[in-house]
């Protein structure tokens, strides 16, 4: 039977349509063909594929129905023209490793850290703003590649990952160029403070907030984008003030330490002048990622 099938170098303009009968395959390479579009129904029947390779072809975007590769470890669709990833992505958990470099990705869907055993991203040169809340869900991430995009900082507790190797270079990162300030009077909203404490309650699994919520779908979605906050840990759904921490990195293929920029979600300006570290507010991320800090009364 079989399990490999090369048919890189080619001319095809889609996968073809006599490879989805091929059930028992576990190695697929299309790469450098003409492809432009993805077939849901090949795809969706390729259940048992471990290795996808779609490099150098022209594909705008990948079919939903990419969920049914559930045993696929390595998808590489390098050199396209990916314009977003389905969200479906994050159904396939033995995922390894997935290679996006050069595509025009401007987001990721959260859902990709569903893919909890990735050890290799690759997303060079692509227009990431931006990478989702989330990444320490990543435990066993080695490798990251976000050169070439235009990222300004990185996501909350990004330096709880224990990457190998980091490749951060050519982003549009805020600096650190503090200019004192004057903080002004914290206004938080009835609805935050309201979703703060059904957060908090929600914790207490013999409240009654608790055992109740699911009777609320509506509040159960609005709830899900909540966060913690960075300094005191308690549950925030939006932060008080975007914050940033610069943090020095340990990473092998870097010979000096690196100092990254990190998101730091807080709930208000009482964490953001407690505490032992130094957050700063981000005034202006157009033109010049202008930093400033809040003095410390
Ligand atoms: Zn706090």
């Amino acid at each position: 039977m079989l399990t490999e099938l090369n048919l890189g170098n080619n001319t095809f303009k889609e996968i073809p349509a006599v490879v989805g009968h091929l059930e028992l395959l576990k190695k697929l390479y299309l790469y450098s063909n003409h492809i432009s579009t993805v077939s849901s129904e090949v795809i969706g029947s390729l259940k048992n594929l471990c290795v996808l390779n779609l490099n150098h072809n022209q594909i705008q975007r990948l079919p939903s129905e990419i969920k049914s590769l559930t045993k696929l470890q390595c998808l590489s669709v390098a050199h396209n023209r990916l314009e977003d990833i389905p969200a479906e992505l994050g159904h396939l958990i033995e995922l390894t490793e997935v290679n996006f470099t050069h595509n025009c990705l401007s987001a990721l869907p959260q859902e990709m850290y569903h893919c909890k055993l990735l050890s290799k991203i690759y997303l060079a040169r692509n227009q990431l703003d931006t990478l989702p809340e989330g990444i320490q869900a990543l435990t066993k991430l080695q490798v990251l590649d976000v050169a070439g995009n235009k990222l300004s900082m990185f996501p909350a507790e990004f330096h709880q990952l224990r990457l190998k190797e980091l490749y951060c270079e050519g982003n549009k990162f805020v600096q650190c160029d503090p200019k004192p300030s004057v903080l002004g009077q914290e206004v938080v909203s009835l609805k935050e403070l309201v979703a703060r404490f059904v957060l908090h309650e929600d914790r207490n699994k013999s409240s009654l907030i608790h055992k109740t919520l699911p009777n609320y779908p509506n509040c159960v979605t609005l709830l899900a984008k909540s966060c913690y906050c960075t300094s005191c840990l308690r549950p925030i759904l939006t932060t008080w003030l975007e914050c940033v921490l610069f943090i020095n990195l340990k990473v092998k293929n870097k010979k000096k330490s690196l100092t990254v920029p990190v998101r730091a979600l807080l709930c208000s300006s009482k964490c953001f002048n407690s505490g032992d570290k130094v957050y700063y507010s981000v005034v202006s991320q157009k033109p010049h990622h202008t930093l400033f800090t809040v003095e410390k009364c």
